[in-house]
């Protein structure tokens, strides 16, 4: 898990600092009852999952990579079926859990803000049905770098939708743009991602 998901990488840092600035005050380190959520707010049981692009299935970025596709296509089907049970596991036991995005941090930061703030009043979120990829497989077929896409329901797991169509590249995530965001991207490694600098 420590490998899937720094604690002090930059998407957590900007939405910790926006909640702070919108007078939110969460908690750094606390143990909710189930997974390590990146903030969270004991008071009023809500925690705050800031889900990276790759790691975590997103539909408009999550990246195939084209070599070791076992080892990558078994790491993501863990990852999100994991997302999944800690999300169902922690409303069961009575909290409320907002899982957001690398990509909404960056580009719809307010947005992201006031639906944490809605989770802390007690309010419906926004959207709940949120889809993750859950396996990509190429569909050559079809065309030149073309794929098919599984995608699952994060709180509904047995409810699947395919989609066909071409290869996506991962980019256009609204990451800002420095020496920092250069060394961040690990896309097709075959390794484990290198760790970031944290601070
Ligand atoms: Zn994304």
């Amino acid at each position: 898990m420590a490998r899937v998901k720094g604690k002090n990488t930059s998407p957590e840092r900007l939405l910790r600092s926006a909640l702070w600035r919108a007078g939110m005050r969460y908690r750094l380190n606390y143990k909710a009852p189930m997974g390590r959520p990146d903030v969270v707010f004991p008071g009023a049981r809500v925690a705050v999952f800031v889900d990276g692009c790759f790691w975590h299935g997103c539909p408009a970025h999550y990246s195939r990579p084209r070599s070791s596709e076992e080892f990558w296509s078994g790491k993501l089907l863990a990852n999100v079926e994991r997302d999944s049970r800690l999300t169902l596991g922690l409303e069961a036991a009575g909290w409320r859990v907002v899982r957001v995005f690398e990509h909404e941090v960056y580009q719809e930061l307010d947005k992201v803000v006031r639906v944490v703030e809605a989770a802390m009043r007690g309010e419906r979120l926004p959207d709940e049905r949120d889809w993750r990829v859950s396996r990509v497989d190429p569909v050559p077929q079809e065309g030149e770098g073309w794929e098919r896409r599984e995608l699952r329901l994060l709180r509904a797991w047995d409810v699947v939708r395919h989609e066909v169509g071409p290869r996506k590249t991962g980019r256009d995530k609204g990451r800002p743009k420095g020496p920092r965001a250069a060394r961040g991207s690990a896309r097709g490694r075959t390794s484990a991602r290198p760790k970031r600098r944290s601070g």
